[in-house]
């Protein structure tokens, strides 16, 4: 039978500023997006009945058509029934390495990683913007997901421009086992506390662009002056979810008492902090656990990485 086994990155938001509401009910956005080495390994596997089955080894996760991953299977086997036929059905092994509810577009990766594995199983030869336009269908950062490394979303968060790739960043992460923040929570609050002005399409771009403060962060992230982009680093949500968190307050001030560069990714409750070297990221890692002294905080050390999905290995 047919096999592929799939590495699936996490992400950081070094940057997520919201312009405004959009016509469809989404917000208007400008992120920065940056791939990193905590990573999900996906298994595929081809089977004899046209049924996709799924499983997964966090007990946090649903192995349901809640599952996004399950959600991307479905997408394809709806899309192109001739190779459901052929090829057979779809079994789906997610290792959750990527915390859950994190704001590290966990579930997205595990998506982007079915489309590019049933792309491979079933032979359909999909392009890249191809996989991307499917990706948008199932969520927002499945597209970024994809092809991974640095880069600039806009629109909703799928419209993607590359940024050069940014070389030995180290991350501290921290996230408290038990706190999840709902995106959509996070995104309402923000439009209830801080208003929205309507962002319609028909706004030019150059007067959409007048607003976007992301500019010296895209410079810095050019000249690779990791200094500026640690001092540069931007997150809106932040202003919602910190007052609402007071955990979450907390250990953002932790990781600012390390001197280190430290930001909320995405709608939280991830912190992170940027650091130059594993040897400091490391210390980094245990002053915060000193600091926080919580039994629920867990932490990771991880890399910046140019890529997104990657084939592992396969049985073809
Ligand atoms: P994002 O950064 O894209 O907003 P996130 O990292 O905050 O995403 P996920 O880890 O994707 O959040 O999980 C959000 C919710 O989606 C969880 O509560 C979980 O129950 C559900 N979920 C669905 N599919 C998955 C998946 N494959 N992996 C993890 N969670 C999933």
């Amino acid at each position: 039978m047919r096999s592929y086994s799939l590495i699936a990155p996490a992400k950081i938001n070094l940057y997520l500023e919201i312009l405004g509401d959009r016509a469809d009910g989404y917000h208007e956005l400008v992120m920065v997006l940056q791939s990193i080495d905590l990573a999900d390994q996906i298994d595929l596997r081809s089977i004899s009945t046209d049924t996709i089955r799924l499983h997964c080894d966090h007990p946090q996760v649903p192995v349901d058509k809640t599952n996004l991953a399950y959600r991307a299977a479905e997408l394809m086997a709806e899309l192109f029934p001739q190779a459901l036929a052929q090829y057979g059905g779809v079994e789906i092994t997610l290792h959750k390495r990527i915390p859950v509810a994190a704001g590290l577009a966990g579930g997205s990766t595990d998506a982007a990683a079915v489309l590019v594995g049933i792309d491979l199983l079933w032979n359909l030869g999909l392009t890249h913007s191809e996989l991307e336009e499917l990706g948008a269908k199932l969520g927002s950062d499945v597209p970024f997901c994809l092809a991974g490394a640095t880069a600039i979303a806009t629109g909703r968060g799928e419209q993607l421009s590359p940024l050069p790739d940014l070389d030995h960043i180290y991350v501290v992460l921290a996230k408290y086992r038990s706190l999840a923040v709902s995106t959509p929570w996070a995104y309402q609050t923000y439009r209830q506390q801080f208003g929205s002005s309507y962002v319609s399409d028909t706004v030019s771009l150059e007067s959409r662009s007048a607003r976007v403060h992301s500019g010296p962060l895209v410079n810095a992230i050019a000249r690779k002056d990791r200094a500026k982009i640690g001092q540069l680093l931007h997150n809106d949500l932040e202003k919602v979810v910190l007052p609402a968190y007071p955990q979450v307050l907390q250990l953002r001030e932790a990781f600012q008492s390390t001197g280190a560069a430290t930001m909320m990714s995405g709608s939280g409750p991830t912190v992170f902090a940027l650091v130059e070297s594993q040897v400091q990221a490391e210390q980094i890692k245990e002053q915060v656990k000193t600091i926080m002294n919580h039994p629920d905080l867990d932490l990771w050390v991880a890399r910046f990485c140019n890529t997104g999905i990657q084939v592992a290995s396969s049985v073809k």
